[in-house]
């Protein structure tokens, strides 16, 4: 199946009663999320609460149990689902960079759109070096990741990503393994997609990043969705009780 006739070329995620289980647990428990373009959402909760499960179901890194997920007019829980077409339309950026250690910084961002998209090299590189601007790292090209700080591998990612043209951006804690000093410059890069109108679905930890650039905040708990709104709701006014105890401690 290919993407659905009233699909626009843009950025989406729409899941209902979306259940995962390994094995005999349960993690996620009728999970319902809807992102819609150029929207920038928030997911954060306890550790174990069902966060990256949820993220990695959305492009079928992780087999859903139950329920419907639609990502960029992909109903990606059709078993006819055109897999590959449906991974090509979203750019995940995770916690652990990735990068190839032994090839450049523009060689990381080129060879998949070499090979995945079948661009020529000198689009690819085109492509590769309007994106290492867009985060800042276009005097690093010729440089090998180990070279360069996590901060630096890190927007490094996000730059392969936004190569392949992504209709959205998914990211799993992308902060959560850079020293402290070198978070900053990562969130600040999020932020400029997020002002460019990017559709973005973001597990994350920093509470400051979420007030400031989220659109809404989703509050997980247990697998369930406990609460979700504006981040002045949910961080800054929580409702429910599990939410409260959470911003009481993280805050
Ligand atoms: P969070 O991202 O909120 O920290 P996770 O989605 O990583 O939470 O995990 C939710 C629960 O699912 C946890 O109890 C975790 O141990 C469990 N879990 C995650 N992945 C697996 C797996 N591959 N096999 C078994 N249990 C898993």
């Amino acid at each position: 199946m290919t993407q659905t006739a009233d699909f626009q070329g843009q950025g989406a995620i729409s899941v209902k009663g979306l259940v995962k289980r390994f094995g005999a647990v349960e993690v996620l428990k009728n999970i319902d999320v809807e992102i819609k373009k150029g929207e920038v959402v928030c997911v954060i909760g306890p550790s174990g609460s069902g966060k990256t499960t949820m993220l990695r179901c959305v492009n079928l890194l992780e087999q859903p149990t139950a329920g419907k997920i639609i990502v960029n007019g992909f109903e990606v829980t059709d078993s006819e689902c055109d897999i590959d077409a449906m991974r090509r339309s979203i750019g995940m950026v995770f916690q652990q960079f990735n990068l190839f250690p032994h090839l450049t910084v523009l060689q990381n961002l080129t060879i998949a759109q070499m090979k995945i998209l079948k661009r020529s090299k000198d689009e690819a590189e085109k492509t590769a070096r309007h994106n290492l601007e867009r985060v800042g790292m276009a005097h690093k090209e010729a440089a090998y990741p180990p070279q360069l700080s996590g901060g630096q591998q890190q927007r490094i990612a996000i730059a392969r990503s936004l190569s392949m043209n992504p209709d959205l951006m998914l990211f799993d804690e992308p902060t959560s393994a850079l020293d402290p000093e070198l978070v900053g410059e990562v969130l600040a890069v999020m932020k400029g997609l997020a002002k460019e109108g990017m559709t973005m679905m973001v597990v994350t930890h920093e509470m400051a990043f979420a007030r400031d650039v989220a659109d809404r905040v989703i509050f997980m708990d247990g697998g369930y969705v406990v609460e979700e709104g504006s981040a002045e709701q949910v961080i800054g006014n929580p409702q429910h009780e599990r939410t409260k105890s959470f911003m009481f401690r993280v805050l």
